[in-house]
């Protein structure tokens, strides 16, 4: 049975010369980085590089492997080295361990605040 929502994979071929195993952005025949837009969307990811490089000087290392081995992955699924499927499930993966590095950091936020809340110690929460 054929759904409305089934996506199609995109019709280019890879620079390797394989065909490009991303999924076709709707109603085009093409993905994101062989479409009409691909110019205008790598220019734009261009742009955010700068702001990207300066975001990953404030991440922890856990987190930094993490933001890595998605874009590796992203780009091995683009490139038909991973099917979508093992992509998916890295990005599973990888999105379980984002939340438990963020719970970890949260949990030790808050234990710092009660400790310097019941010493009565508001210096660095003031105006
Ligand atoms: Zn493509």
């Amino acid at each position: 049975m054929t759904s409305a929502l089934e996506r199609t994979h995109c019709q280019a071929t890879t620079k390797a010369g394989l065909p490009c195993k991303a999924l076709a952005v709707s109603a085009s025949p093409y993905c994101n980085m062989h479409g009409p837009n691909a110019k205008a969307i790598q220019t734009l990811g261009g742009k955010h590089k700068s702001s990207a490089y300066r975001l990953e000087d404030k991440m922890s290392p856990r987190l930094k492997d993490v933001v890595e081995l998605l874009g590796t992955a992203a780009k091995e699924v683009h490139s038909g080295k991973i099917t979508p499927s093992q992509g998916s499930s890295l990005a599973s993966i990888a999105t379980a361990l984002i939340k438990a590095v963020e719970s970890a950091s949260l949990e030790m936020r808050v234990s710092l605040l009660e400790v310097r809340t019941k010493r009565g110690d508001t210096d660095e929460f003031g105006p």
